[in-house]
């Protein structure tokens, strides 16, 4: 599946041309007509991009850019708005509210589709820069590392210490063995091994 895509327009004819427009390119459109519905959807369908007109009754786009970019998980969504006209200073309002891009009606489809693409790019971008970024910090804060070689020489050390364990059982009981059949002294295996039965049938 493509990446996805929220369409919030109240416009049925402007929603079912952008959605089947994305569509058409491979990606997954959801619409939605009611942007009181927005932010919920937004949060649901978990979209790669948010493409929003600005002119709506109930809410403005422009509100419900403000409410997605002041919302800790919503905020890193892309938003591509979209308005109707172009008065002075919208598109300058529009990307102060935190919107990434800003397409203006009417829609020019080749130039709607570029932005869309190189959006989700940028996104791609930036989430592959975070990502560099996060493992960076990880390495800088990996000076807690050398802990790992101390524990490798504990492993060692506990693979040396386990080395003679295994030969010192060994080497003890010959000993017994021949210390008690030469010197036949009955004290020898009390004191080394108190008395194992092996010494009473020899
Ligand atoms: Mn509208």
């Amino acid at each position: 599946m493509g990446q996805k895509i929220l369409v919030v327009e109240d416009n049925e004819l402007n929603l079912k041309l952008f959605c089947d427009l994305l569509r058409a390119h491979g990606y997954a459109a959801e619409p939605v007509r009611d942007g009181r519905e927005a932010v919920e959807r937004a949060r649901s369908f978990q979209p790669d991009l948010i493409v929003m007109d600005i002119q709506m009754p109930y809410i403005s786009g422009l509100e419900l850019i403000e409410q997605l970019k002041g919302d800790a998980e919503l905020k890193r969504m892309p938003i591509m708005a979209v308005t109707a006209y172009a008065a002075k200073g919208d598109e300058e309002r529009i990307r102060d509210a935190g919107a990434e891009g800003y397409v203006s009606k009417p829609i020019s489809l080749m130039k709607f589709i570029g932005s869309v693409r190189a959006l989700l790019e940028a996104a791609a971008e930036r989430a592959e820069e975070e990502e560099a970024a996060a493992e960076e910090k990880e390495r800088v804060e990996a000076p807690v590392v050398p802990e790992e070689p101390e524990q490798a020489e504990q492993v060692e050390d506990a693979d040396e210490a386990e080395q003679p364990d295994e030969h010192e059982p060994e080497s003890p009981a010959p000993n017994v063995d021949q210390a008690e059949n030469p010197d036949g002294d009955p004290r020898l295996p009390d004191e080394a091994h108190g008395g194992d039965e092996p010494p009473r049938l020899i």
